[in-house]
């Protein structure tokens, strides 16, 4: 089994003294700056003006802009979005990369696919929660931690994976167990994740179900429920108990059909299609038609935004989440936190 790390396999002296820079205070960004300054670790926010930096101000953090925060920190954590960090990145951090500093990444994507290329002098490492940012911090406040994936890109000081670990568990990370990856293992397996599992794979089935069910005469509301609204029973047995747990939990009927069903559903076909999106992605086929879309401004992006908005699915669950006030409450956080 490979090595997970604990909060008692770390060394966090290796922060002391050091400045962090967060920069971005987004999902992850708010979720790091606020765990590492109740840790005890000296943190400054950069950012643009805006809502986010009235957030930081009105949390406490001393926020500057992008460019002297960088140029204070030892330690620089870009939490921006993925699609505009380099540019800011070439602006504003890279300037103030001194020898010896660490430039420190939540996802892989820009230094995996040469968006963005460190000096030799730095250590580059990635510390990545494996969850929202709004859980990682609420976690965090309950004594717990969300788990972590660590990587080292570049090694210049000798000290770049103690680091790593250290940030880790300022965070509370190692309180859940921290993994150690390469970059290239956390972007491919990131993209992929999120793109044939997690959220493309489970929404492209949840409108076929609900299609289906709907064409085929049957309520709207019914098939809302049946094939969305008791995803999330189904997906809590499966992660406190595994598909042993869930299959134990529902009827012999409901096992029965999991079983003969199920293949029938995802085929050798899916497989395939999923083994095809994984080469477009260690290609950088995806990469580099995501990176184009948004030099155009996101044509295509937008276009599908605006019309999967209206699919029947959405506009049937609007209006039946509104009668379920303990739902809208909690999704609030998800809207915005959902993106990994
Ligand atoms: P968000 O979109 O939630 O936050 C981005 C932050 O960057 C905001 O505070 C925004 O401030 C700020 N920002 C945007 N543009 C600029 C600019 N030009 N100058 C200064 N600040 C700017 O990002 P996420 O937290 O989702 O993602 C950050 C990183 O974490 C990404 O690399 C992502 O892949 C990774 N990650 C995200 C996860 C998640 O849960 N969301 C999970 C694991 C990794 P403003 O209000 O001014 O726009
Ligand atoms: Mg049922
Ligand atoms: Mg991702």
């Amino acid at each position: 089994m490979a090595k997970v790390y604990y909060n008692g396999d770390v060394n966090e002296t290796v922060l002391q003294g050091k400045k962090v820079a967060v920069i971005g205070y987004g999902s992850q960004g708010h979720a790091h700056a606020l765990n590492l300054k109740e840790s005890g670790v000296d943190v400054v926010v950069g950012l643009r003006k805006g809502g986010s930096w009235d957030k930081a101000v009105a949390d406490g953090q001393t926020v500057l802009s992008v460019n002297d925060a960088s140029a204070l920190a030892d330690v620089i954590m870009v939490l921006l979005p993925d699609e505009y960090q380099p540019k800011i990145y070439k602006e504003e951090i890279e300037p103030n990369l001194t020898a010896g500093k660490a430039l420190v990444f939540a996802h892989g994507f820009n230094v995996h696919f040469s968006q963005i290329t460190p000096p030799d002098n730095v250590d580059v490492f990635l510390v990545a929660p494996k969850g929202p940012g709004h859980l990682v911090r609420r976690t965090y406040t309950e004594g717990a931690g969300v788990p972590g994936l660590i990587a080292v890109y570049q090694d210049a000081t000798g000290e770049a994976k103690e680091l790593a670990l250290a940030y880790a568990k300022q965070i509370g990370a190692a309180r859940a167990g921290v993994l150690e990856t390469t970059f290239q293992e956390e972007t491919e397996t990131d993209l992929f994740g999120e793109q044939a599992v997690l959220c493309g794979g489970t929404t492209a089935l949840v409108k076929a179900g609900f299609e289906t069910l709907v064409e085929a005469g049957y309520q709207p509301e019914v098939a809302y429920f049946e094939c969305l609204h008791e995803l999330k029973l189904i997906v809590d047995l499966m992660y406190e108990s595994g598909l042993e747990g869930m299959r134990y939990s529902i009827s012999d009927t409901a096992q029965w059909g999991d079983f003969v069903s199920g293949p029938r559903v995802v085929t050798h076909q899916t497989k395939q299609a999923m083994k095809d999106i994984l080469t477009d992605i260690q290609t950088g086929k995806f990469a580099k038609g995501w990176i184009l879309e948004n030099q155009a401004n996101r044509p295509e992006f937008n276009a599908i935004n605006a019309r999967e908005k209206q699919h029947p699915i959405e506009v049937v669950g609007r209006q039946l989440r509104e009668m379920m006030p303990f739902v809208k409450a909690k999704s609030k956080g998800v809207v915005t936190s959902a993106k990994n």
